[in-house]
């Protein structure tokens, strides 16, 4: 690893879990960073908004803790960086990966693409990240560029510009997308979406993750008002007929 040039970026880390069997092949170390700009009405994890709090670690440091699993990264296991947004810490993430490509260790990262530009210096930082990265995981919150809006606070062009480059550049990834009753089940947006996916040459997977209210009581204790209250999880149906949109078949 003496040959590893690092920056010696110092991430801050909201929290890990040791055994991820959701977010990317086999199972994995999850670091999820802490800090977001969105601010998703459903977002289920609102005390990893502020850019301020976690742990900070250093990429060998990080990589030491989650190679305590390795044994369990058979099936194509490895190491992935999730959020709040990860890609606001991209100098950090470049080391992570850096140190974890070194020792043979499966990368992916989980993203919302909300930092994504092709503006300087972000652009060449991204590019060195996309080599050192095997699988993205791209949230795509809603296809409707006003109703993304009014989901997050943000316009999703340069998601969508995001996940272009990725599939250009021959990179695999998968697509999420969160199903909130009225907020994304309009099947009209829903086959926006598809027609999105199918211009994409590297996508491996489409989910479609049912919106829950897990995270209510997370919001009380912070005291943020709760913009989906009244909302209830999506019907099987619902559920359903968004995957045969999607051409979703398990
Ligand atoms: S991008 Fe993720 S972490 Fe950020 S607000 Fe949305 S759901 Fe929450």
């Amino acid at each position: 690893m003496n040959d590893v040039k690092l920056t010696g970026a110092v991430g801050m880390v909201h929290s890990t879990e040791s055994f991820g069997g959701a977010d990317g092949p086999g199972l994995r170390y999850i670091f999820f960073m802490q800090g977001c700009k969105m601010r998703c009405k459903y977002c289920h994890n609102p005390e990893t908004w502020s850019m301020d709090g976690g742990t900070p670690m250093k990429a060998e440091e990080a990589i030491e803790k989650a190679l305590r699993y390795e044994t369990y990264w058979r099936n194509g296991g490895g190491i992935t960086v999730s959020g709040g947004e990860a890609l606001l810490q991209i100098d950090f993430l470049i080391d992570l990966f850096k140190v974890a490509k070194s020792k043979g260790i499966n990368t992916c990262l989980d993203t919302s693409g909300n930092p994504f530009t092709r503006e300087e210096p972000f652009f060449s930082k991204f590019n060195e990240l996309m080599g050192l990265t095997d699988l993205f995981i791209l949230d795509i919150k809603q296809i409707d560029l006003g109703k993304h809006k009014e989901l997050t606070g943000f316009t999703n062009e340069n998601i969508l510009d995001l996940a272009s480059y990725l599939s250009d550049n021959g990179k695999p990834m998968w697509i999420r997308h969160v199903l909130v009753p009225g907020i994304t089940t309009d099947e009209g947006d829903l086959t926006k979406l598809a027609e999105f996916i199918k211009t994409l040459k590297t996508v491996e997977r489409t989910e479609v993750l049912p919106y829950h209210t897990l995270g209510v009581a997370q919001y009380k204790k912070m005291g943020i008002p709760y913009a989906l209250d009244g909302v209830t999880p999506p019907s099987k149906e619902e559920i359903a007929k968004a995957k045969e949109i999607l051409g979703i078949t398990k």
